[in-house]
């Protein structure tokens, strides 16, 4: 089949490494930015796979998407060569003495909604020790063991080097497409026929979608040479939540001015940590503020003292697509998929949402 899909950011990544196993298939990827994704929501993402933890404000069909994606990503990320960026040791969750009720009351929700959440495992400095010893600092913290993350900037960077050297995919990058139909995309004043098409535009498809929403989120990247913590990290607390994601392979180690895989930066000899989120309704998409900046730097001080020496070397601001239920959404007709509102989730859901997607479309006819 003669196929497009238009945005190439997380989601169209993942159907195009979909259909590509499926075999026989011309693809044309349209995106209105670079082929590199660096302006998608999927590049600003910190790619935890949290179905547990995502459960607070979230159904329990997110919970039932992100198991089957967990169990994806990893046959995902080997098709791209990237062999390290898929990490599922658990997550921390802690809080300080005085926020522990707001804690318990978490987990408490969790339980309350799924079964398995009983599993979630109480710990205490002395447990803890056992498997982050510098975050043993902190007495009440719960350790959620089917948790991990991906690591999404290098998701990124690893799939545009893959699917660009796929002969049949066609990249047709700073293209915007302004409306599309059942076969149909539609280019300035030119209409492009295909046998099939995907809408993947994200927050792109508000033409469409009149009830699809932006949340603008903010994430910062530290470096810290004095800092060793191995698992995505979240600090509860009333106001300022934040998590810690380590980049565990990340750039470490890498003797470029410029990490030759995500174009930021080094500091030689530290490792990464990508500290978020901010959740603000807004689709304002200009630098971090001042208030979030203050808020995510403060709280992680508090994690982890040493984090006062660490380097802040980028931050990222993006909107999650959203609707009002902040549920995903996937449209099939004939000759047509539309797929949005992956919302906070879309590194949890994108694997299973596509699969189901194309399932129920394309490769049922
Ligand atoms: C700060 C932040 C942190 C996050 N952390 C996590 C996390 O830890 N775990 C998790 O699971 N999820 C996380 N997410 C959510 C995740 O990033 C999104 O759900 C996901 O990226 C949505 O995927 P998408 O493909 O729909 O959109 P995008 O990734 O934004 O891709 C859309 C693409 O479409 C292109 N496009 C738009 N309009 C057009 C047009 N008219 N023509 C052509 N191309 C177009 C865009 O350029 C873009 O490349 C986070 C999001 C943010 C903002």
């Amino acid at each position: 089949m003669n196929i497009a899909i238009v945005g190439s950011g997380l989601v169209g990544r993942v159907i195009a490494l979909n259909l590509l196993k499926d075999g026989g298939h011309n693809i044309t990827l349209f995106d209105k930015d670079t082929k590199e994704g660096v302006t998608s929501a999927g590049f600003t993402a910190a790619g935890m796979l949290a179905p547990f933890a995502e459960l607070e404000t979230a159904e329990s069909i997110i919970f039932e998407y992100g198991k089957r994606s967990i169990e994806l990503w990893r046959h995902l990320l080997r098709e791209v060569g990237l062999f390290d960026g898929f990490q599922k040791r658990g997550t921390i969750i802690t809080a300080h003495t005085q926020d522990v009720p707001e804690l318990k009351h978490f987990i408490t929700t969790l339980k309350r909604k799924i079964p398995e959440a009983n599993e979630i495992e109480f710990m205490d400095s002395s447990k803890l020790e056992e498997i982050e010893p510098e975050l043993a600092i902190h007495n009440n913290s719960f350790y959620i063991e089917k948790e991990g993350q991906v690591d999404s900037q290098r998701f990124i960077a690893f799939s545009t080097t893959y699917l660009d050297s796929i002969p049949n995919i066609i990249w047709r990058e700073n293209t915007t497409v302004q409306k599309i139909e059942p076969n149909r995309v539609f280019i300035g004043d030119e209409v492009e026929e295909f046998d099939w098409v995907f809408d993947s535009r994200g927050l792109g498809a508000k033409e469409y979608f009149k009830d699809l929403r932006g949340v603008r989120g903010e994430v910062i990247w530290v470096e810290a040479k004095d800092v060793n913590i191995s698992r995505p990290t979240r600090l509860m607390h009333p106001r300022y939540k934040i998590y810690i994601v380590p980049r565990e392979n990340g750039c470490e180690g890498i003797e470029l001015e410029y990490c030759k895989d995500c174009k930021i930066a080094q500091t030689s000899g530290a490792k990464r940590y990508i500290i978020g989120a901010s959740e603000i309704e807004s689709e304002d998409m200009s630098d971090i503020s001042v208030r979030s900046t203050l808020e995510l730097l403060s709280a992680l001080f508090t994690v982890h003292p040493n984090f006062g020496e660490a380097r802040v070397v980028n931050s990222e601001t993006n909107c999650r697509p959203a609707f009002r239920d902040n549920l995903p959404r996937i449209e099939n007709s004939k000759g047509l998929t539309r797929i949005n509102g992956l919302y906070r989730h879309g590194y949890l859901l994108a694997p299973a949402v596509v699969e189901k997607a194309l399932n129920e479309g394309i490769r049922k006819i």
